[in-house]
């Protein structure tokens, strides 16, 4: 979506493309190696005993109050996603799931206590997954809150704005979409052309996004507008965040082929909102917009380490079932020789992921321009991984829906389009690679 200007890093460096993974070595800050991954905890008893001993309060918490129906749901893909919001629309079980675990601020586990979160370090952080999914749990709260304006806004906001925020994020109250993209604006997106100009103490803003994601569903939106049209294009937007419930937002979902859709076309005529609410500084916005495609990237780079998980023994599964070879190699030797690669570069893919998660940690949990590796590779891997899934099966994999499908099948087709999708939002692979080649790797522009 973003190729920002390119100061080039204070080193020399090299990057192997082996398949679809990259490793990438900088003399400034590398990653550490895979031998480095395994976490040192074991050396300190007493951070393993306090390890331990919040583990076994964290099963037992969990045990008590997680809902029972909700148990062993979280392999169902999206079955029990809450995005909350004040539109809403969920079991009251996964209502309360949400509150419970946001009371304790499990829900945003390594945010500071003092806006509502966990507080929890990593490793305790880590520990709650394990066991959340342990018992099948779903992830409590998802969506752009959490993953993308939450982290901005404890980068760039000021105390008011964590403190109205943050905690509203944490419990689901308020349901963010993302406005960025423009007709005219997708990859150049600093040429982005909605207007916001200061009259009697307010923004008045003027102007249309596109691609907006849930704007239907959600509640408030971040967005870039253009507050100085007389400098050069990166210097004069401002991050601002507003209420689309006015009079001056009007949204209209943009129908796909298949008939639903997440995007919607957002206009502005005149809507208001408040300089209290400028993230960063006016005419700065283009600093908050970039960390938060890191944070948007690393997100969509790391969503890939639960769905390529086990990319082997799905693929060997279903070459069984279609290929009707229940034991034994398989029988054709393509199909055997698609799966190793895709299971050796998901091993790959999921080291580098582990190695820039400790760079990020390091770096406080900010992620870097290498957000744009994990990216590219992970969306990458997995339309190869989706789209062979879907060649295993055959015509079994063509159903939308209607009879004559299992509910797999459907959701081998479904994921597979998805798929497609995901090397184009939060910024396309071109301009990820574009990102590599001049922030990593330094190369001239
Ligand atoms: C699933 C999904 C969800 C999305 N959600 C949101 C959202 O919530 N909010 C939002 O604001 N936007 C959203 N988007 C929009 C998305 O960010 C843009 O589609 C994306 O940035 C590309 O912009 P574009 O569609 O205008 O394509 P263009 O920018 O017109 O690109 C067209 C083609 O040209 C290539 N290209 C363009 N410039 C270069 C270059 N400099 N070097 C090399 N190749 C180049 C691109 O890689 C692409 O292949 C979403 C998109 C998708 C697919």
């Amino acid at each position: 979506m973003v190729d920002p200007p390119a100061p080039v890093p204070d080193t020399s460096s090299t990057v192997v493309r082996s398949a679809h993974v990259l490793r990438v070595e900088t003399g400034r800050s590398p990653l550490p190696s895979a031998d480095e991954i395994t976490p040192p905890p074991r050396k300190d008893p007493v951070t393993q005993g306090s390890l331990e001993t919040f583990r076994e309060q964290t099963r037992a918490w969990l045990e008590e109050h997680a809902p029972k129906s909700l148990h062993n749901t979280n392999d169902v893909r999206g079955r029990a996603d809450y995005w909350g919001g004040r539109k809403a629309d969920a079991p009251a079980d996964v209502r309360r799931w949400c509150a419970v675990m946001a009371e304790r601020g499990w829900t945003a586990p390594t945010w500071p206590a003092a806006y509502g979160g966990g507080g929890l370090n990593p490793a305790q952080a880590r520990v709650l997954d394990q066991e959340r999914r342990r018992l099948g749990l779903p992830e409590p709260l998802i969506g752009f809150g959490l993953k993308m304006i939450g982290p901005t806004l404890l980068q760039f906001g000021d105390e008011a704005q964590k403190q109205e925020h943050i905690p509203k994020i944490i419990r689901g109250e308020i349901r963010w979409c993302q406005g960025y993209s423009e007709p005219g604006s997708g990859s150049d997106l600093a040429s982005l052309q909605t207007r916001a100009i200061l009259e009697e103490g307010r923004y008045v803003i003027n102007g249309q996004k596109v691609w907006t994601s849930y704007a239907d569903k959600s509640d408030w939106i971040f967005c870039l507008v253009r507050t100085d049209t007389t400098v050069k294009k990166q210097a004069g937007i401002t991050f601002i965040l507003f209420d689309m419930e006015q009079p001056g937002v009007s949204v209209r979902p943009i129908p796909l082929i298949s008939g639903a859709s997440p995007f919607c076309e957002v206009f502005f005529e005149n809507a208001r909102a408040l300089p209290k609410n400028v993230v960063h500084e006016v005419n700065a916005g283009w600093t908050v917009a970039k960390a938060l495609l890191q944070h948007e990237r690393a997100w969509i780079g790391e969503l890939f380490t639960s769905s390529i998980t086990g990319a082997r023994e799905e693929l060997v599964a279903l070459a069984r079932q279609y290929l009707e070879a229940p034991e034994g190699p398989l029988p054709d030797a393509v199909t055997r020789d698609s799966i190793t690669r895709v299971a050796l570069e998901e091993q790959a893919f999921l080291l580098t992921l582990k190695r820039a998660a400790q760079r990020t940690r390091a770096a406080g949990g900010r992620p870097g321009p290498e957000s744009s590796v994990l990216k590219a590779a992970g969306t990458e891997l997995n339309q190869e991984r989706r789209a062979l899934a879907t060649q295993i099966a055959g015509p079994a994999a063509l159903g939308w829906e209607g009879p004559g499908f299992s509910e797999r099948e459907l959701d081998l087709a479904r994921t597979w389009l998805r798929s497609r999708g995901n090397t184009i939002e939060g910024g396309t692979t071109e301009i990820q690679l574009n990102i590599i080649a001049k922030r990593v790797l330094g190369l001239p522009g």
